[in-house]
């Protein structure tokens, strides 16, 4: 099934049947694809509401196959997590997304926030030195870099994950808590964790403003960030009612197809410089 091109969208997927050979096939893909380039990143800029600047962007890795195409993150993402791969995945979008705001650093672009998605399993007591190694050797800003990571990373062992977040934000990297409301863990770490940002996910994003529990869902997750001193961000808007509902509820920023889709680095530019000529 895998050499017949018509499956090639169902290839990747994970799938509780698949064979262990398959997914080793894909692993080694994988793992070759690190090795010949074949991975790249998207950007997609975070909008602030009340100025409508672009005050930050999230980098999202994209698999260009030479056969396959352009494979979306959630064709092979979850099957790098669960072989582990995704450390090595992790490390390359690391190294990507620091070499590339450097650039626009170094080119003048007006100081934002370039953020990353780290998997639970990259999250260990290993990443804040590799974090400030990588930033040092790019001679990046650290307020350039953002690392978004889900509750599910919050889940592990209390002591040893905040250990981690206060090597990172020491740094001066802010971290920001990605789809949040999805996951099943408790408020309470909102005020223990070192956390900057909270992004409501797109599950809820969805429903404004025709849903009222959306409404209702979103427009609770924005006060309560406001209370506890926390940006917030909407992901996934893609309509005018949705940002003006989220204007009106106080939500800090927003990203969405409303604005763009995430596109190549040199898309983005082209953005960055029409925003700055609003
Ligand atoms: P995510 O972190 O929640 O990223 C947001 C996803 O929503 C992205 O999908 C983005 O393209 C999509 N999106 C943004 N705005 C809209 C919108 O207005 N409408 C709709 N329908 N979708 C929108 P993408 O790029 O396919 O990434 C999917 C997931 O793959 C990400 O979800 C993230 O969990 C994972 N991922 C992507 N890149 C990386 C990476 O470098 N490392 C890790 N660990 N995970 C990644
Ligand atoms: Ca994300
Ligand atoms: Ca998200
Ligand atoms: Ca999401």
């Amino acid at each position: 099934a895998a050499d017949n091109p018509d499956r090639s969208v169902a290839f990747y997927s994970q799938d509780m049947n698949q064979g262990m050979q398959e997914r080793m096939r894909i692993e080694s893909d994988l793992r070759q694809a690190l090795g010949n380039g074949e991975l790249i990143l998207y950007y997609q800029p975070k909008f602030e509401i009340v100025s409508g600047r672009i005050v930050g962007a999230e980098a999202l890795v994209r698999w260009l196959h030479p056969t396959r195409g352009l494979v979306p993150p959630s064709d092979f993402i979850p099957l790098a997590e669960t072989t582990g791969l995704i450390v090595q995945v992790g490390e390359w979008v690391l190294e990507q997304a620091c070499a590339q705001a450097a650039i626009w650093q170094r080119a003048g672009v007006p100081p934002f926030r370039l953020a990353v998605n780290v998997s639970a399993r990259e999250f260990t007591p290993t990443l804040p030195a590799r974090v400030a190694d990588t930033l040092l050797r790019y001679q990046l800003d650290a307020s350039w870099l953002e690392l978004e990571i889900t509750e599910s990373t919050l889940m592990h062992d209390f002591e040893r994950v905040t250990a981690i977040m206060d090597r990172i934000t020491a740094l001066g990297v802010s971290l920001s808590l990605d789809d949040f409301g999805t996951g099943y863990s408790s408020l309470s770490y909102l005020k223990r964790f070192p956390i900057h940002t909270l992004k409501i996910d797109r599950s809820f994003t969805t429903g404004i403003p025709s849903d009222p529990s959306d409404c209702a869902i979103a427009g609770t997750i924005i006060s309560m960030a406001r209370q506890l001193n926390l940006r917030v961000i909407a992901e996934g808007v893609e309509t005018l009612a949705q940002l003006d509902f989220l204007r009106e509820a106080g939500c800090d920023e927003v990203q969405g197809y409303l604005y763009s889709k995430p596109v190549p680095a040199f898309d983005f530019e082209r953005s960055l410089r029409e925003n700055w000529l609003l």
